[in-house]
């Protein structure tokens, strides 16, 4: 154990090789160790609503899971918790090359082979909090899966692409994406905490090549000002997250000063990967940009550790409406159970479910992607059988720019002129009328007596009607 600890002392430090090779944009503009006056004193995980009730009976919610706190032990040792629990600390420390991570995990010969390959269009990137949920031993774990190369991100399937979105070409100005009429899509800088196996955009996360610098963004944001139908904004990347709290505080002002911006939404993983970012100072930034929207991306119920809970209740606490987006990935989240234990954590986080997505056909991505049949049972799986809130949306994101089509289970088993013969989520079968009768002439007298003034009656009991009043 003393030459494992000496190794890991060795091998986790701020970076000196990625895995591709390539730059990695380094946001925090370090690579160095933070501050002591960085540093971020961490309340204690405070007994907010809708935390206590969930992940303990103790009267002290637990800061970590004790699985995280035995990975700390065992191979940061020497490390305070006050820096493990220091944002930057994470991002400084991630791991980067198969070097490091086979101190820690028992690599499958497949893992080894791909982490020794050349040409990943993603780099490899997990943050020791997160690969503190990773399993050292089973390469089939979900998190593990999401997170660890294998060789089947090697094989290309004709129907997949690099950019299967069309992002690129619906892009007016550098790392903005105007697809929806009234709403774009502005990407910050391509760096995040760690890197999905599964990424839309992994032709160009992570390389360091789309930068947060003032005038590409001055370009984006000029562009925004200019169409006065964009209400709103949608910031991604990319983590928007991994910017500094001043740069992220500019471009949140900048927005906001625009007056036909209404909405600013920051999609985000980092409540998942990197909780610790959530502190009170970042969080008491974005208050002011209210409205101010987050779609948080949570894949499996292991990431809803402690941190995960507190990082949501602090930004629930301030106001921001929660959505979260998850990706149906197989082996990962595609059974209803999995899924269900999922949407179930993010209710108690309030965090609403928002969308499940499809697997895009992004290249190397063959391995994750279920049938679409597998996303219609889940929903139907879900659908009655819990709170209408814990259901998300199954959407496909159509290749080629055509945006998100909603799929949805079939209720409807058939029309017989006015009936509709539907089944209810226990497939019992039930006929509805549906007509819209107009109200009779008869009822006249009986609405003007009621006080409905004489005309609006008229109207009501006059053919043909476009609304039912409840009477
Ligand atoms: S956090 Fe989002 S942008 Fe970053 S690698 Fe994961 S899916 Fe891609």
């Amino acid at each position: 154990m003393q030459r494992v600890n000496r190794m890991i002392r060795k091998t986790i430090r701020p970076p000196s090789s990625t895995l591709t090779g390539e730059q990695e944009e380094d946001p925090l503009g370090t690579g160095a160790r933070p501050q002591p006056e960085e540093h971020v004193q961490l309340p204690l995980f405070r007994p907010t609503r809708g935390v206590l009730t969930v992940v303990s009976c103790e009267k002290r919610p637990p800061r970590t899971t004790p699985q995280t706190q035995q990975f700390r032990k065992q191979f940061y040792h020497g490390v305070p918790r006050q820096l493990w629990n220091d944002w930057h600390w994470q991002v400084s420390n991630r791991i980067r090359s198969l070097a490091q991570l086979k101190v820690i995990i028992d690599l499958s010969d497949e893992e080894t082979a791909a982490l020794s390959m050349d040409g990943h269009k993603l780099p490899l990137a997990v943050t020791p909090y997160y690969l503190s949920l990773i399993s050292p031993s089973d390469p089939d774990q979900p998190l593990r899966r999401t997170m660890i190369p294998t060789l089947h991100e090697m094989v290309k399937s004709p129907e997949e692409a690099d950019d299967p979105l069309g992002e690129d070409s619906q892009s007016p100005v550098p790392g903005l994406v105007h697809r929806y009429p009234d709403r774009v899509l502005l990407l910050v800088h391509d760096f995040c905490a760690a890197y999905c196996r599964y990424c839309t955009r992994s032709r160009m996360v992570g390389h360091g090549k789309l930068l947060s610098d003032r005038r590409r963004l001055e370009v984006a944001i000029d562009y925004i000002q200019s169409k006065k139908v964009v209400r709103d904004v949608l910031i991604s990347g990319g983590d928007p997250l991994l910017l500094g709290d001043d740069r992220l505080n500019w471009i949140l002002d900048r927005l906001r000063r625009i007056p036909h911006v209404e909405v600013i939404r920051i999609g985000t993983k980092v409540p998942a990967v990197l909780p610790q970012r959530v502190t009170p100072k970042l969080v008491r930034m974005l208050q002011h940009y209210h409205p101010l929207w987050m779609s948080l991306h949570f894949t499996h119920p292991d990431e809803c550790t402690p941190e995960a809970y507190r990082a949501c209740a602090m930004l629930a606490d301030a106001g921001i409406p929660l959505g979260s987006q998850t990706v149906l990935l197989k082996g990962v989240n595609d059974s209803v159970e999995t899924m269900k234990g999922l949407m179930h954590h993010l209710m108690r986080m309030r965090v609403r479910p928002y969308y499940l997505y499809q697997c895009d056909p992004i290249v190397g991505s063959g391995h994750f992607r279920t049938p679409v049949e597998t996303g219609v049972k889940i929903i139907r799986g879900l659908r009655g059988f819990t709170s209408g809130y814990a259901v998300p949306t199954y959407v496909i994101d159509i290749p080629g720019g055509g945006g998100k089509i909603p799929i949805s289970p079939e209720y409807v088993d058939r029309r017989e002129g006015s009936e509709l013969l539907l089944r209810n989520f226990e497939g019992k079968a039930f006929c509805y009328v549906d007509s819209c009768p107009n109200v009779s002439s008869a009822a006249l007298p009986v609405l003007v007596s009621s006080g409905v003034p004489a005309e609006t009656a008229a109207s009501m009991t006059s053919a043909p009607h476009e609304h039912r009043p409840d009477l």
